[in-house]
């Protein structure tokens, strides 16, 4: 029977089913966990390490499962990169130089390192990568390595063949639809939009089913794409503001949400050693969080803007049925020239490129601007009559 640590995950039997099954007959030691964003891989190796570290081996239920599927377990070291890629150092700190350490709590039955953005240990030489793999080469018997990718296509070929490869893929519609029904009493309708807009990426669409602030922002991002070809140079302006706020916003809040997290912590803490490992923990993970949420926040920007013109040009052919934003079907209608696919598709591929860039680029008001001005000049470039 599978273990109660992945009833959570959905839509990803083949991955669950093999991590189940290692965890029943014996895992090896470096796993890569690789597939699209959004579709659970985090949750998985969270579950997955829960059934490592747990003296019953998973049974879903301990203090010690519940801790590790918290992230607050001092046996499960996260791991991520603090700039663009990962340093070599922060690979011998946070790894090889404790990896031989026996687990930290007596009743631990590992210790296991889950390393998120796998694909940035490739670092500026391959170092980190490197240094990495002689750790995964002869890993001591209690050290388990996760690592977490969605840019399998980035990932150092020498670190991919050390590790056993659990794919993940994107979760269809109806299995989005069902759960945004079940999980979050969305009526059907409204379930069916939000799955299809999110094509795959089941956190997205749950995002979209519980949040309000980001339905809104939704609308407010589709707007922006409608209206952007007729804006001037001011009103492409304040759009850059409006959406770099978007994306700061919720940092504040997430921040004092972990702090009152912290100090409940701090009251059960045992000692100062204890209380100082929760400290810096915090640090990290708040900052960790902050940066995914940014990092979200202006991947649903280019998201957005590359399925409205994606959708126009579906229109535009008259291939209506594939339009992702249903309910802006007649705006679609009214908007799309049979003449101006072209620059339907230039716009799609320039929204797409901004995501890229925006991977690895700090500077995010400078790729933002590049892309509303790339698709402008698409747009106005082609005789759209
Ligand atoms: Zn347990």
């Amino acid at each position: 029977m599978q273990s109660p640590l992945f009833s959570s995950i959905v839509g990803q039997g083949l991955a669950v089913a093999m991590l189940d099954k290692a965890l029943e007959r014996g895992p090896v030691h470096a796993y890569l966990l690789a597939g699209p964003p959004g579709v659970g891989k985090t949750e998985a190796a969270l579950a997955f390490a829960a059934g490592l570290v747990c003296p019953q081996g998973g049974c879903g239920r301990c203090n010690t499962c519940r801790r590790v599927q918290e992230g607050i377990h001092p046996d499960v070291e996260w791991v991520a990169p603090e700039g663009n890629l990962y340093r070599l150092e922060e690979v011998q700190e946070r790894i090889s130089r404790h990896v031989a350490y026996r687990p930290y709590e007596a009743d631990s039955r590992a210790r296991v390192y889950v390393i998120t953005e796998a694909e940035r240990l490739r670092g500026a030489h391959g170092e980190p990568a490197n240094h990495l793999l002689k750790t995964i080469e002869e890993p001591p018997r209690h050290a388990y390595f996760l690592l977490v990718t969605d840019q399998p296509q980035d990932m150092l070929s020498t670190i991919v063949s050390r590790c056993q490869v659990i794919e993940f893929r994107p979760v269809p519609v109806p299995v989005i639809t069902a759960d945004l029904m079940n999980r979050w009493g969305l009526p059907q309708a409204e379930a069916a939009l939000f799955a299809r807009v999110a094509e795959g990426d089941l956190e997205y669409a749950r995002e979209l089913a519980r949040d309000e602030k980001v339905r809104h922002w939704r609308d407010r991002l589709l707007d922006m794409a409608r209206d952007l070809p007729g804006a001037g140079p001011v009103m492409t302006e304040a759009a850059i503001d409006e959406v770099l706020a978007m994306a700061e916003q919720g940092s504040e809040e997430l921040a004092a949400q972990m702090k009152e997290e912290l100090e409940r912590r701090l009251e059960w803490a045992s000692d100062a050693r204890d209380r100082n490992r929760l400290e810096k923990e915090h640090e990290r993970l708040l900052k960790r969080r902050q940066r995914r949420l940014r990092t979200q926040r202006l991947g649903m920007v280019t998201r957005v803007f590359a399925g409205w013109y994606r959708d126009l040009a579906l229109a535009a052919v008259g291939a209506e049925e594939a339009v992702l934003n249903r309910d802006r079907l007649a705006e679609l209608r009214l908007a799309a020239l049979p003449d101006g696919l072209p620059a339907y598709l230039d716009a799609v591929l320039a929204a797409r490129r901004t995501r890229e860039r925006l991977r690895y680029n700090v500077d995010a008001r400078g790729a933002i601007g590049d892309m509303l001005r790339a698709i402008k000049e698409a747009l106005t470039q082609w005789p759209l009559s």
